[in-house]
């Protein structure tokens, strides 16, 4: 093997594991579309949507490829958050949309996390219902937010045991660092876990069989940060300018040095974003069984209560 393969063959390809992640979503959307709880997945855009129409377009043509239908609804920048949360309600009530997605960032008169939170929990594919959330710190895993278990996933490809493995996150927001602290936590990995003041990053690192970074900071960790043989999982997506005035897509690892030093590494673009729209259609799967099993158990309560045997019953009494 050459040295460019043998450095080629560390990047944990994003695309293909995603395809792989695919095969079993798409047979699923099948068996649900058959028993009549045929998947939907709607897009909440508030204002500029330039920002988020890659996302979009990437989420949209994902989900139609396996079959989930994708419906983008857009609101004014200036919609107000009870006009917002109403519409969102009506969402809930819905029985033909499963799950609900908001493009972030969203305007400042907008509380997200309020926002969130108003999702019905089994709709609530992008996993970051508070509800959700919680259910991971007590190893209920099947509806996780969906770049913390895409980048927990990407790790297990190595075939690293997870038991036991000492692990570093560097950055511990709600929606991405804190839950793959706990998803690892949940395997068995003894989590470390950094943020900005924390004191010396690189001797954290260092010791680690494998680092998470989800930061937002373009070349915060090296590869003389890097542990020989570590798995490296780069979260970030940052927007750099070359020499030449373009712009190019980077994380938050410098990916050249950290390549040379690392056992494995997700390249970014191609890496872990891929797999973050892989486990948001697992999600949208799951949402929709979840809601199969929920409703459809409710429709037989109801059926069974006014069954004639059960007004023949109450008659009687
Ligand atoms: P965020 O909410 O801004 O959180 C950043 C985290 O980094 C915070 O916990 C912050 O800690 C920590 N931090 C800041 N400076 C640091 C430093 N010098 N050393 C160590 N930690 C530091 O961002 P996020 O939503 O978690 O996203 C992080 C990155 O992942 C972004 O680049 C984002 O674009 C990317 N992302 C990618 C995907 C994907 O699908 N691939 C999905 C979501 C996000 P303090 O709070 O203590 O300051």
């Amino acid at each position: 093997m050459t040295d460019e393969q043998n450095l080629k063959h560390k990047e944990l390809d994003g695309r293909k594991i995603a395809a792989e992640l695919h095969i079993t979503t798409q047979a699923e959307v099948e068996v649900l579309t058959q028993a009549g709880w045929a998947p939907r997945l709607v897009a909440v855009l508030i204002g500029d949507v330039a920002a988020v129409e890659i996302y979009v377009r990437n989420q949209r043509r994902t989900a139609e490829r396996l079959g989930i239908a994708f419906e983008e609804r857009h609101f004014p920048a200036d919609i107000t958050e009870p006009e917002l949360l109403a519409a969102v309600q009506a969402m809930n009530a819905d029985p033909r949309v499963t799950g609900i997605i908001v493009q972030r960032p969203v305007p400042p008169q907008i509380n997200v996390k309020r926002l969130q939170g108003t999702i019905h929990p089994l709709k609530d594919v992008e996993g970051l219902h508070p509800a959700s959330i919680g259910n991971i710190v007590y190893n209920e895993l099947d509806l996780g937010p969906c770049t913390a278990m895409a980048s927990v996933h990407m790790l297990k490809t190595t075939g690293l045991a997870l038991s036991g493995l000492e692990v570093v996150v560097v950055g511990h927001s709600e929606i991405v660092g804190k839950p793959i602290a706990f998803l690892l936590m949940a395997e068995g990995a003894t989590v470390t876990v950094c943020h900005h003041m924390t004191r010396n990053l690189a001797v954290h690192c260092r010791q680690a069989d494998a680092v998470f970074v989800a930061v937002g900071r373009p070349g915060l960790v090296t590869g003389n940060m890097i542990k020989p043989g570590a798995a490296v999982i780069d979260i970030g997506i940052n927007r750099v300018e070359n020499p030449d005035g373009t712009a190019r897509t980077v994380g938050d690892c410098e990916f050249e040095s950290c390549r040379e030093i690392a056992g494995w590494i997700t390249p970014v673009p191609g890496g872990v974003g891929p797999v973050t729209v892989a486990m948001l259609m697992h999600n949208t799967v799951t949402g929709a069984k979840r809601q199969k099993e929920f409703y459809g158990n409710a429709f037989t309560a109801v059926s069974w209560t006014t069954s004639p045997e059960s007004l023949e019953g109450s008659s009687q009494t």
